[in-house]
């Protein structure tokens, strides 16, 4: 075959096997997410039985993708309290080994927690945070496809986020890998209910320095809307940047971090944040952004990261 021939035709297949991984990767995606804020879920309140039939449909999920278990069965018990209330909840870990800085950790949490059922009403939580767990397992499994990921990575879906970041506190508290291995963190959280202004909101690429060029200059087909300030607006909602979610106890640790998630919206912690309520074109965009996002980060060399570091 002429030798044009040859490099068009592999152009074509490489084309076909990344277009066939993304329709793979969104069909799955929505297909967690149905999972996850399926009726049996009953809104995936922590202790309660939704919370332990999610996690047997993650650790499912963690194994089928090869994912290694850092502690029995991914789990992460632990206790905390509110107020004079003692409660357990549990974290799920599993890890997957980069290729030249593997004793380098980047973590990524998505809360898999809800608030379960009010008044008789059940909260499915589709988009808080069924989107953020099958993003983190779909983003899991392009990290499988990669013949050599710089770094090894943590996929944490975490409990009792809902009634005030329990789980990422906990981790934090007593990592499953040292802290100073962490080189960033990556918390997903409400990231499917973006299609009315194609928005995806991102918070912390202040604390890391090159993100911010990278972002401005790349043509992503979502609209990265980039947030610098701990106070301010998400949309019309004015919000806590800093302390909205998983990435709080790992920004006061120190270690860099980035969250994304969408506005807040009309179902945002209603009855009606349902998995039909998703636009699959928006996911879809939403996913081709990040996944292209992650594989940047991933090329960043270890030096980059270190000096983002804050001294705690
Ligand atoms: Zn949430």
């Amino acid at each position: 075959m002429p030798k044009f021939y040859s490099i068009a035709l592999c152009a074509l297949l490489f084309l076909l096997q990344v277009l066939s991984f993304n329709l793979k990767a969104n069909s799955a995606l929505l297909h967690d997410i149905q999972q996850l804020s399926d009726e049996p879920m009953a809104g995936r309140k922590t202790a309660q039985p939704g919370a332990e039939l999610a996690r047997q449909y993650i650790r499912q999920r963690f194994a089928d993708l090869g994912l290694v278990a850092l502690q029995p069965d991914f789990q992460h018990p632990f206790d905390y309290s509110i107020g004079f209330v003692d409660k357990q909840g549990v974290n799920l870990i599993a890890t997957l080994k980069g290729c030249n800085s593997a004793d380098r950790y980047i973590v990524m949490t998505a809360h898999y927690d809800h608030l379960g059922t009010i008044a008789g009403k059940v909260y499915n939580g589709a988009d808080d945070n069924a989107s953020g767990v099958a993003t983190m397992l779909a983003l899991a499994a392009l990290l499988k496809t990669q013949p050599c990921p710089s770094y090894s990575y943590l996929f944490i879906a975490t409990d009792a986020e809902e009634s005030g970041l329990h789980g990422a506190k906990a981790f934090v508290a007593e990592p499953a890998v040292p802290l100073q291995q962490l080189i960033l963190n990556i918390n997903l959280d409400m990231l499917s209910r973006g299609e009315r202004a194609n928005h995806l909101y991102l918070y912390g690429a202040h604390s890391l320095p090159g993100v911010t060029d990278y972002l401005n200059a790349g043509d992503f087909s979502v609209n990265l809307k980039l947030r610098h300030r701990g106070k301010g607006l998400r949309g019309q909602n004015r919000l806590d940047w800093a302390n909205a979610s998983d990435h709080a106890p790992f920004r006061r640790a120190g270690i860099p971090y980035l969250f994304f998630g969408v506005d807040t919206h009309t179902h945002y912690h209603t009855p009606q944040d349902d998995w039909q309520n998703i636009d699959p074109a928006y996911l879809q965009r939403m996913f081709e952004s990040l996944s292209s996002i992650v594989l940047w980060l991933d090329k960043q060399p270890p030096e980059w990261y270190q000096a983002a570091r804050k001294p705690r």
